[in-house]
Formats: C-alpha cells, structure tokens, sequence
C-alpha cells in the first residue's frame, strides 16, 4: 500500500451521526477472532450479523411478552399481538407504504416471491404470456418464475446485461410488447452490486399494462425505499439482511392485487368461516398468513428497522459506497484480480476472480487469515454464464465494517499470490 493509499485508508469520514465504532460495538460477534485472527466479516449479502439489541428484543418477548397471536383473549395474547402489529406498522414506515395491510409476513424473500408465483400469476397467466426476468436474478427470482411457466404455459424471455453489469436498458425497452405480463427485477444484484435502473423500467412495464415485481432482499440493508414512489406492483425482503433474525420477511403488494389473488396456503387465521366442504377467507394480510406466524422474529425485525432507520439509511449508503469504491480502487491494482460488475453506483458488493485460482481456494486461504467472503455462484448461475466464469470471490459490505477492513482483505490476498505462484 502506498502513502495516499494509506491516508486514505486511516481517514474518517465527515458524516454527522455515523459513528462506525459506535455500530461496531452493538455487534459482539465482529469482535470474536477466528483461526487466532481478528475476524474481518464481508458476507453480510448472504446474511447480516445482528445488533445486540435485536438480540435484545428476542430475549425480553420470549422473557415477558410471548403468547400466540390473533387467537387469545388473555393479556399476552393481547399484548403480543399488539407488538406484532406495531412491527408491520414499523415495516410500513420504512417502504413508506401507507397502509400495513398490503404487507405480508412470510418467512423470506424467497417465500414472498413463490407467493406472487403462486397466488398472482398462476392464476392470471394464459399460454403465450410473457415473463420477462433479468440475467442479473438470483435462483429465488428466477425457479418461482420457470414453475409457473411450465404450469401456464407463459414463456420466460431474459432481461440481457451490458458487459459491466448494468441493466440493457434498450434491449429490455424491445422486449416489452402486450404479450408481457409480468417483469420480475432485482433492485440490486446480491452478485455484483448492480442497481437496476427501475424508475425507467418500471413505468415502462405498466405501459404495456405488465405487472413489476421487485427483489428488494439486496436493497432494504443500503438504500432508503419509497414504494409508493416506486410504483411497484411487488416487493419482497428477508429480514436477515437487514440485521434482523432468520425466518421473516416481508411482501409487499398493491392492494387491489392482494384483494384479487387466492391464498396458495390454507390453515389457522386465515380464514372467516369454515365448514366441512368450504371456507370464506380473510382480507390480506390475513389470509395470506396461515398458521402460527413467525411472531418473535416478526417483532424483532421492527427492531432491526429502528436500528436501521435511527443511524439513517442515507448515511449508512454513503458509507457503504465509500467501502465500495475504495475495494474496487484496491483490487484493481492488483494483477491478478479481475474485477466483475463495474456499473456506477454500485452497492456495496465486489465480486472478483483471481488469474489461475478456483475462487472456492481463494476463498479457503483468506478465510485462514480471518477475512470471511462468499464463493461460488451465488445463486445466480445464469449470471456466472453470462460473465463466463463458474464461480467468484464475493466481499459484500454492510453499515460496520471500515476501510481498514477492506485493507486486511486486500492483504489477506498475498497468501494466494504466494500459494498460486
Ligand atoms: N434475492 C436476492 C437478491 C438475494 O440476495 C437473496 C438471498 N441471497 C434472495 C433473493 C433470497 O433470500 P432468502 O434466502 O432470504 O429467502
């Protein structure tokens, strides 16, 4: 590392309220050491790590406040339900969506988009209709789509990607026709960061009368949402990105969709009135949520989006670009490193691959060295097609990590000059 290079790493960055040290120390885990090393955790796209006052939350309902909800009328049923509710209400806020009925509790992004599969365009798409996907998609935005094609007969065309990562905004501007019904898009690509240029592909798609949905799994941990503003007919996240616990997550729908679409899951508290032979249902969200839903985990993520919403999501995006940007500007001048998706304004993602090393080692010697990434094709094997690689390196950044970080994984990339030389 050279002496700019150096300064620039031990710098800090003007941004009121931001406080790195500060985040850092609400997560106990980035503390721990792995191998004898410090850890240097850059794999928060596949899942964030969890301030210790989610952690706090899960303990104090389980401790003082749990109960079933929706069925009791005994005081923890009544109070547990109420914290349920105000966690719909907090995810209302943070997508800016004004009514918490249009959003779902599900158990993950990959659930909420099977939902729309299942529940919206199974039962609206005839034999001919078309699905537009992006080469960018991740398998839960992309299989969802294949088992209604197959069920419907609707056909699957590709959203193609210039060679940086971005979006063919033209190409996908020619494919939409009246034929296309529904454009399944990924607001940020979990493999190379790439923003997807949505306020002209979605109003684009409603021209023609389609239907947008939206995987928001990589967006909700970096960028401040407005889905109104969006005008997005569908939008899903995991919890888990965005420092909240597994096994919840979030769909949202415009309501006269919800309103029309069949549940796909019957069972408990989704229903009106049941007999032998039939049952009415519920409005949504109810009836979308059968069964016992994910009650703590669901008032915990309401945590995870006040933790979130208090440090701010447009400094926490500042901070992650300058991560991004000084990585990128890192890993490029190494040899050896090629770098892949280089679109403007990327999130918080650097995937690369390293001249004469399967990316599954690369992975193995920094890991010796404490530096966690992501290898392999991240659940995105069209996307590895289209870039002609099998596999990549993935550093991907959340709100608390530092530059000093992104050095150590620069480092850390010496022991496999010095193995592969
Ligand atoms: N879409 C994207 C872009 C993702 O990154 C992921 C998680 N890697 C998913 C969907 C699926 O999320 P989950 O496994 O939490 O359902």
């Amino acid at each position: 590392m050279n002496a700019t290079t150096e300064t620039l790493a031990n710098q800090t960055l003007a941004r009121p309220n931001f406080d790195v040290d500060k985040i850092r120390a609400d997560f106990p885990i980035l503390s721990r050491e792995v191998y004898g090393k410090p850890l240097v955790f850059l794999d928060s796209a596949a899942s964030a790590m969890k301030p210790r006052q989610v952690v706090d939350t899960i303990r104090d309902v389980y401790e003082n406040d749990y109960s079933n909800v929706h069925r009791g009328i005994h005081y923890l049923s009544q109070r547990c339900t109420d914290r349920f509710e105000a966690a719909r209400e907090t995810v209302a806020r943070f997508l800016k969506v004004k009514d918490s009925d249009n959003l779902i509790f599900t158990k993950g992004a990959t659930e909420g988009l099977n939902l729309v599969a299942q529940c919206y365009a199974r039962s609206t798409l005839k034999p001919g209709d078309e699905i537009l996907i992006s080469e960018l998609e991740h398998h839960s935005n992309i299989v969802p789509w294949q088992m209604v094609a197959q069920a419907t007969g609707a056909v699957i065309k590709a959203i193609p990607i210039l060679d940086d990562g971005q979006i063919d905004l033209e190409a996908y501007l020619a494919l939409l026709n009246e034929r296309t019904k529904i454009v399944a898009i990924t607001q940020v690509s979990n493999a190379l960061g790439t923003v997807t240029p949505l306020a002209q592909m979605i109003p684009a798609a409603h021209a023609v009368g389609a239907k947008v949905v939206v995987d928001g799994c990589q967006a909700t941990p970096h960028m401040a949402l407005d889905l109104p503003a969006m005008d997005c007919d569908f939008f899903a996240f995991s919890g888990h990105k965005v420092y909240g616990p597994n096994g919840i997550g979030v769909l949202y729908g415009k309501p006269e969709l919800l309103a029309a679409m069949p549940p796909y899951q019957g069972g408990g508290e989704m229903i009106d009135f049941v007999s032998i032979t039939e049952s009415t249902y519920k409005d949504a969200p109810h009836k979308f949520e059968a069964g016992t839903p994910p009650i703590v985990e669901a008032i915990a993520l309401g945590t995870a989006i006040d933790y979130v919403t208090e440090i701010g999501l447009e400094a926490i995006a500042a901070h992650e670009h300058d991560l991004v940007e000084y990585a990128m500007d890192q890993l490029a001048q190494i040899p050896e490193v090629t770098l892949h998706g280089t679109a403007p304004g990327k999130a918080s993602i650097v995937s690369f691959t390293w001249k004469g090393a399967h990316a599954h080692d690369v992975g193995t010697i920094i890991d010796r060295a404490g530096v966690a990434v992501r290898v392999g094709h991240h659940c995105a094997q069209p996307l590895m097609d289209r870039l002609g690689v099998a596999s990549t390196a993935r550093a991907s950044f959340g709100m608390y990590n530092t530059r000093a970080e992104v050095d150590r994984l620069v480092r850390s990339l010496d022991d496999v000059r010095t193995i592969f030389a």
